[in-house]
């Protein structure tokens, strides 16, 4: 019987002994495999260099960065927001200074952590709502609440066929009737309250439709809207079609965050200061990234706080 018993608690060591081996590795594979998969998304961002459909990866990237929990939200709005701190420049006594930046954060409406960081940025910004983001009107509430000019970002057809093929609720396309293009432009606009002016998300194919865009400009007019053309395509005719019409425009310059990563968000930078002064202003969009904003929180001196103005003032 003594010898059964020393052999069971004998078994009964190796077995823990495996069970421990075994942990242990599993242990040493997760760890293995989250390091692969960091250092894969690091130096795998989106292919955002190519002006053409950078809309369409940056939506790749937004994706996990929305907040469903609309707990989140009604925290972070019960808790206080930054208090409205800046004076939007006017038109009027802004359009004389050189090397001006006119900053808009497009894809306004999923993260609201960042927007909250973007409301107490201490220079002034304009925001550009998506319609069908879960925070669009709450967003675009709190944006006007702080003297922060609001956008609508209507999302319009690319020529990446993988977003042509995922036709939205609020995403303008070539196929459609008169009717309904204008009906979904209204349904868009109704969904950011406050909304001044529009540019395009993605929007690399119907920018370039010359139809497309007189309608789009029609509407724009109708609401007293101005129009910034994002240049998601090198030959959008959106501005063209925009000024002849007789709205107040403008087309994007530079994108902040082609790469979030540190170097080529500095070098982005630079190239804005280069714009602003070789152009007097320069329209620069960004995108509510943490890194973005952690860039723009701590890279921006105080003494060029007075160099941001509204996208108001920086219209043709
Ligand atoms: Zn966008």
């Amino acid at each position: 019987m003594a010898k059964k018993h020393t052999q069971k608690k004998g078994g009964s060591n190796l077995s823990l002994i495996k069970w421990f081996t075994l942990l242990l590795a599993c242990g040493f594979l997760f760890w293995f495999a989250l390091g692969f998969y960091q250092n894969y998304t690091l130096n795998h961002a989106p292919p955002m260099d190519e002006i053409v459909d950078n809309e369409a990866s940056i939506g790749e990237i937004i994706a996990p960065m929305v907040e469903p929990a609309h707990e989140t939200f009604t925290l972070i709005f019960e808790d206080k927001l930054p208090e409205p701190i800046r004076k939007q420049t006017s038109r009027s006594t802004t359009t004389t200074d050189k090397h001006q930046i006119a900053l808009i954060i497009d894809d306004v409406g999923y993260d609201m952590k960042a927007f909250r960081r973007l409301l107490a940025l201490p220079f002034p910004i304009t925001v550009s709502i998506l319609p069908d983001a879960p925070y669009a009107k709450q967003a675009a509430q709190a944006a006007f609440q702080h003297g922060i000019p609001v956008m609508l970002h209507m999302p319009m057809q690319t020529s990446n066929p993988k977003y042509t093929s995922k036709m939205e609720k609020f995403y303008l396309h070539s196929a459609m009737s008169k009717t309904i293009f204008t009906q979904v432009f209204e349904d868009a606009l109704v969904k950011v309250p406050h909304a001044v002016g529009i540019n395009n998300h993605m929007g690399s194919a119907l920018t370039e439709n010359d139809k497309a865009m007189q309608w789009l400009m029609a509407l724009c007019k109708k609401h007293g809207l101005f129009f910034i053309d994002s240049r998601t395509s090198a030959t959008s005719v959106a501005a063209k079609v925009a000024k002849e019409q007789g709205l107040s425009w403008n087309t994007r310059d530079i994108f902040l965050d082609h790469s979030i990563e540190a170097k080529a968000l500095a070098h982005a930078w630079q190239s804005a200061l280069s714009c602003a002064s070789r152009n007097d202003t320069c329209v620069m969009l960004a995108h509510p990234h943490k890194e973005t904003v952690s860039f723009l929180e701590k890279n921006i001196k105080s003494d060029f706080y007075s160099q941001f103005i509204s996208i108001e003032s920086a219209l043709k």
